[in-house]
């Protein structure tokens, strides 16, 4: 039987990199292993940017719509950032870790953690670091589309994140990408031949 799929979940601060990471980590898992990755398309109540189409980045819905969500027990996790909610589907992410998925998340501070409280040995957090504060910065500055205004707020925002990565169950820093997403990979395989996870495999040869 093939084992139950790992939750991934990666949180730290807008501009370390988070997103570059998690593409090349999928990038190596589906050539190993095609069709191992599942997607989990959250929900928001954030507008669609440029050329994003429901269903696809997001599913975008009112408010109204969301809170309802949650009431019926459909969300499993959510939190709020920059005056928006967003969450993850439950049934989905359930049905994709039942057929062996493994399903990597960029998500929030509290996102991550909630989903280490719901799924435990099912899911692994990790929390990504900048080289330095000086290198977060000139990341932000060269997207060049943040105002003077939005870059300090944001790196105010970066410090008090970091203060929370004690938090999670690996650390990594995120000073060259190769390096960077060969540690997640081998987070997740370690993850995945934790004693716990694979005991009934065992017990089969007795
Ligand atoms: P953006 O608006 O730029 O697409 O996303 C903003 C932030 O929301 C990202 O940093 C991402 O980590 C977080 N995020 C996206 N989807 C979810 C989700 O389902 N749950 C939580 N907790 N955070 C999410």
């Amino acid at each position: 039987m093939k084992a139950r799929g790992l939750i991934v979940a990666i949180s730290g601060p807008s501009g370390v990199g988070k997103g570059t990471v998690l593409a090349k980590v999928e990038e190596i898992m589906e050539k190993a292993d095609p069709g191992s990755v599942g997607h989990s398309i959250s929900v928001t109540t954030r507008a669609p940017r440029g050329q994003e189409k429901d269903g696809v980045e997001y599913y975008f819905r009112t408010k109204e719509e969301f809170e309802q969500m949650i009431k019926d027990g459909r969300i499993v996790e959510y939190d709020q950032y920059v005056d928006n909610y967003y969450g993850t589907p439950s049934e989905p992410l359930v049905e994709m870790m039942d057929k062996g998925q493994d399903i990597l998340f960029d998500i929030t501070i509290e996102g991550s953690l909630a989903l280490d409280r719901k799924f435990g040995d099912d899911a692994v957090t990790i929390f990504i670091l900048p080289p330095s504060m000086e290198e977060l910065e000139n990341r932000l500055r060269g997207r060049g589309t943040e105002t003077e205004e939005k870059i300090t707020k944001r790196l105010e925002q970066a410090k008090a994140e970091i203060r929370r990565a004690g938090e999670f169950e690996y650390i990594i820093t995120n000073d060259d990408l190769d390096k960077a997403a060969g540690e997640v990979l081998a987070i997740i395989t370690a993850e995945k031949l934790k004693a716990s996870k694979n005991i009934r495999t065992a017990k089969e040869l007795e």
